[in-house]
């Protein structure tokens, strides 16, 4: 287990930052993640100002902000959105200050960042060094043992040959995970148990790596058996202050994809917790993180737990630690962008007291009679679970809206904020079934089946559950 080569305790940097307001912000994203960078700047009295793509031109996020640019004309859909000359004009030519990313998209890309400052305006999330040093899964490891944070036993850099695969298993045992070099979001994943299917699952995984990213090169780690994906999130200022708002639990994952988001994380010990925010922190205050961002960490039965990535940016299931801790994070990404300190905004880490507990669920517009195929068209019906404790955040869900096959199918964000784990179920599980939504298919039938599972309900699933229960499917 880890032993901490020095207490990162809370203190406070006096580094004199220059304040520099913010009076417009680009979100240089669509759908429910641009809407709530709006409200959030809405509430600030900045101005809010939307991207939209051609398929975009009537969905809802474009309306919500002050001001709206189409973009990537005669591009195809995604790649709209990925079209960072055409981004960075727009922000000129209009005088805005600042872009935030969202997540998905530009959001890890540090090119972007530094498009972005180059231009003269400021980049809502960390240095484009860091953002690069943590999108690169081997520097992020590196980062991450100069830190002392302990990582998951595997291969050094990238894998381009089935002879270094089998070479990585014979000498560290199986089982593996092979992962893509340059893949995210879960896609790309591969388990192997048995010698014998090393070479021809690498081959496989890898040309699979090279159809969905361009690019073959693997990662190999140790497979860690029925883990639970616990990740801290963080933020830091300009000053070198870090602080962290404790701990979500993202174990219930369907093909290695949350579903299910918590926070605090059910029955951590203690010591445990301590441990990992202290070093969540550490690995922070060591690249000079600033803004917004999650470590990653995978926790074994045993109470061993491993970092597996950084995440520099803001994550789809920051909503639950924002219910625990009253903290708004996009409006702080934004004070911290335009130079306010921490203790400034009131953000101590001995303040951050986190209160009750938090679930989120994603709902979708997938099918799980169809083995969560996505579904589309037009919502005739849209009726949702309110009442106290309950939060929604969406952008495209309403009667009439056009649910198009060109984007993620996420359609709100539900969360539900409560004392403990079994009322915030109980409640999500009330708000659910007011939902009413004709037209499309959505997975809230397989939710509200998690949602009254025992194990679940415990607090004891691990990222097995889901693919261990395929009853949770009818
Ligand atoms: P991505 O960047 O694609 O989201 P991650 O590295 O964050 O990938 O992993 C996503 C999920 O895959 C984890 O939450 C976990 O369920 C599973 N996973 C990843 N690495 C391992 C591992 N070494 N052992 C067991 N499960 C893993």
């Amino acid at each position: 287990s880890t032993v901490l080569k020095h207490s990162p305790k809370w203190k406070n940097y006096s580094t004199k930052v220059e304040y520099k307001p913010i009076r417009s912000v680009l979100v240089a994203n669509r759908g429910e993640i641009a809407v709530r960078v709006f409200r959030a700047c809405n509430e600030l009295g900045i101005k809010s100002v939307a991207i939209y793509s051609k398929e975009d031109r009537a969905h809802i996020h474009r309306l919500k902000a002050d001001e709206s640019y189409l973009v990537g004309e005669g591009l195809p859909p995604v790649q709209a959105y990925l079209n960072i000359p055409e981004i960075i004009k727009i922000c000129k030519d209009n005088g805005i200050d600042a872009v935030h990313p969202g997540y998905g998209f530009l959001s890890e890309r540090a090119d972007f960042a530094q498009a972005v400052i180059d231009a003269g305006l400021r980049f809502i999330g960390p240095s484009p060094e860091v953002v690069h040093k943590m999108g690169d899964k081997v520097a992020a490891r590196e980062a991450a043992i100069a830190a002392g944070v302990p990582i998951v036993p595997g291969t050094d850099g990238p894998v381009t040959t089935k002879e270094e695969a089998k070479e990585f298993c014979i000498k560290h045992g199986l089982p593996v995970i092979f992962k893509a070099a340059y893949g995210g979001g879960g896609r790309g994943m591969r388990v192997v148990r048995e010698m014998s299917e090393v070479e021809e699952n690498f081959q496989r995984a890898s040309s699979e790596a090279l159809s969905a990213f361009g690019n073959g090169a693997m990662f190999i780690e140790k497979f860690i058996e029925r883990p639970r994906h616990i990740e801290v999130q963080l933020l830091g200022d300009k000053a070198g202050n870090v602080v962290h708002l404790y701990e979500r639990d993202c174990s219930v994952q369907r093909r290695h994809q949350k579903v299910v988001e918590m926070a605090p994380a059910p029955h951590l010990p203690l010591k445990i917790r301590n441990q990992m925010t202290d070093l969540a922190v550490q690995l922070a205050r060591h690249v000079g993180y600033e803004n917004a961002g999650t470590v990653e960490f995978l926790c074994d039965e045993k109470g061993n737990f491993y970092f597996i990535e950084v995440n520099a940016r803001l994550q789809v299931e920051h909503t639950v630690t924002e219910e625990i801790t009253g903290i708004d994070l996009v409006q702080s990404q934004i004070r911290v962008a335009e130079g306010m300190t921490l203790p400034e905004l009131g953000i101590e880490q001995d303040k951050i007291k986190p209160l009750g507990f938090a679930i989120q669920c994603r709902v979708t517009t997938e099918d799980p009679a169809k083995n969560f195929q996505p579904d589309t068209g037009r919502i005739e019906v849209f009726r949702s679970g309110e009442g106290m404790g309950i939060r929604l955040d969406g952008a495209s869900a309403f009667a009439g809206a056009i649910i198009s096959p060109y984007y993620d199918s996420l359609l709100v964000k539900v969360i539900a904020h409560s004392k403990d784990l079994q009322s915030a179920c109980a409640k999500m599980n009330r708000a659910l079934r007011e939902f009413r939504v004709r037209g499309v298919k959505t997975n809230v039938p397989f939710l509200l089946n998690v949602l009254e599972n025992q194990k679940f309900l415990n607090g004891s699933v691990d990222t097995y559950f889901i693919d261990e229960n395929p009853q949770l499917f009818n």
